[in-house]
């Protein structure tokens, strides 16, 4: 039976990046697509970013795949209008999704892009696991006369989940990222992990790195790295600090996975209303999480690699979006890597 993915287009440049998505896919696999309006285009028709029906509609999906929302027509700071993001968060929860997965990955051909020097990024390619539905972005918050507090809560069964979906994904080395030299709840993460990591997963390397070491060698020592797993505060930052060894954000994927559900797949990109419309968006970012989706979603390793070296191979043979500097528009890089597959 065909694997069924929920398409969510969205906005800006999102629906001139999915068409190339879809073909691509096709040509990999027996994938249906249900396509849905979801972020501005959705308020716009509905009045929010995410019906019930669409909601329903990807939790019984085999897998989502979102381009992106959002752009200036729906900004507002009017907490009673709608927003996009919305959509996104109300998606995430609705998915249980609790572990975000962006795989950084320089390649060869793009080291000049990056700000780093060629021989620090030469050989990176790293996987950074950050527990997203915990930690201190939804602990208990408020305001005490003129003092304000976050707590940063974990439990076992959220630590152990997310040290599992690391462990699963490393080929050899996970490094577990906390502040267990300050924070309880980093001391009851570390136990946890180096329990899972004996009773699950002895074959794999498990290291344990201080966040601000990791934060310094992520940018002095990358290559160093396969998987880092951290809490949601720290993988915020350090994901965001390991995109940029790439240089370009019009290239990095990321997959979201929850329990039994479907995965959400993404580029990090947003919608580029800057371009939009122009046919000129880099659709490899897409192609990528596409890969990811193979991969994580559907367990098609070999579909997965064929993608990315396909993309790839588009790069080191000269293909340059605008975004890396160079005039291909959205057709031509979706050609270039299509007939590399
Ligand atoms: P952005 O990522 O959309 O754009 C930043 C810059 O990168 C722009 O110059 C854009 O043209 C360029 N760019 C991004 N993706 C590209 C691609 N695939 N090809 C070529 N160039 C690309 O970030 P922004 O400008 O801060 O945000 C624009 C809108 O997107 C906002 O409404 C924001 O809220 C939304 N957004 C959505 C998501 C998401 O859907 N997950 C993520 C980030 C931002």
């Amino acid at each position: 039976m065909a694997h069924r993915i929920a398409l969510l287009p969205g906005d800006g440049i999102g629906p001139e990046i999915t068409v190339p998505t879809v073909d691509l896919l096709n040509r990999l696999g027996d994938f249906s697509f249900e396509q849905h309006l979801f972020g501005g285009i959705s308020i716009d028709a509905n009045g929010i970013a995410m019906t019930p029906e669409v909601e329903a509609a990807c939790q019984s999906a085999d897998a989502v795949l979102l381009a992106a929302v959002g752009g200036p027509r729906w900004d507002t700071t009017d907490p009673s209008r709608p927003r996009p993001e919305q959509g996104l968060l109300g998606l995430r929860k609705a998915l249980g999704l609790y572990a975000n997965l962006r795989p950084v990955r320089p390649l060869s051909a793009l080291y000049d892009a990056s700000p780093l020097k060629r021989e620090i990024i030469a050989g990176t390619d790293l996987l950074v696991v950050r527990e997203l539905t915990g930690g201190v972005y939804f602990g208990r918050r408020g305001r005490d006369g003129d003092t304000a507090y976050d707590t940063m809560t974990y439990s076992v069964g959220e630590i152990e989940r997310i040290a599992r979906t690391a462990f699963r994904a490393a080929r050899a080395k996970v490094t577990s990222v906390d502040k267990a030299n300050v924070l309880e709840s980093s001391r009851l993460w570390r136990e946890v992990v180096v329990r899972i990591h004996a009773e699950e997963f002895p074959q794999i390397e498990l290291e344990h790195v201080l966040v601000d070491n990791a934060a310094m060698q992520l940018i002095s020592n990358p290559s160093s790295f396969e998987v880092i797993v951290t809490e949601n505060l720290f993988g915020d930052i350090l994901s965001d600090e390991a995109a940029m060894l790439t240089g370009s954000i019009g290239l990095l994927p990321s997959a979201s996975l929850g329990g039994d559900g479907p995965g959400l797949f993404e580029p990090v990109h947003g919608s580029a209303p800057d371009i939009a419309g122009k046919g000129i968006a880099n659709p490899l970012a897409m192609f990528l999480s596409a890969a990811l989706l193979l991969r994580h979603g559907f367990a098609m390793e070999a579909e997965a690699l064929a993608v990315e070296s396909a993309v790839d191979r588009a790069l080191a043979d000269g293909l340059r979006t605008g975004d890396l500097g160079g005039s291909a528009t959205t057709d031509e890089a979706a050609r270039a890597v299509l007939n590399n597959l």
